[in-house]
């Protein structure tokens, strides 16, 4: 499969899971882009215009939830894919409320999260190339 091009955004304040993300997904061929706080993720995806976005529920300044919002103001269709420690049912709902595509608890494993990644890209290029 051909996703070299394909640019993942990844906004997490945790040093260690950041940088997992981070290499696991460029060693599958992606670019990666991160930020450590939900303002910087907001507008690194503003910059960067990524295909996907791993976004952290609890962030140091504004929360996942309105890093989901405010992307999802700015872009209808970008992939959101919600990280996040706690593992509530509403919590879920909520972020699937406010249009995530996906919701992944952690402790995740990283190889499980690159498996949902390549699912999301190839349902994305099914539908693009759907008449
Ligand atoms: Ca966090």
């Amino acid at each position: 499969m051909n996703h070299s091009r394909k640019t993942i955004a990844v906004i997490e304040d945790e040093p260690d899971i950041a940088l997992g993300l981070t290499d696991a997904l460029e060693f599958e061929g992606y670019h990666i882009v991160a930020a450590h706080t939900g303002r910087d993720g907001v507008r690194l995806c503003r910059e960067n215009k990524p295909d996907c976005v791993l976004l952290d529920l609890m962030l140091p300044d504004i929360n996942g939830y309105q890093v989901c919002e405010d992307l999802r103001a700015e872009d209808r269709y970008i992939p959101i894919i919600m990280l996040t420690a706690r593992s509530q049912e509403t919590d879920k709902i909520r972020g699937l409320d406010l249009g995530a595509d996906d919701y992944i608890t952690k402790p995740f494993s990283i190889g499980e999260l690159v498996a949902r990644i390549n699912a999301l890209f190839r349902r994305m290029d099914r539908l693009a190339t759907a008449d």
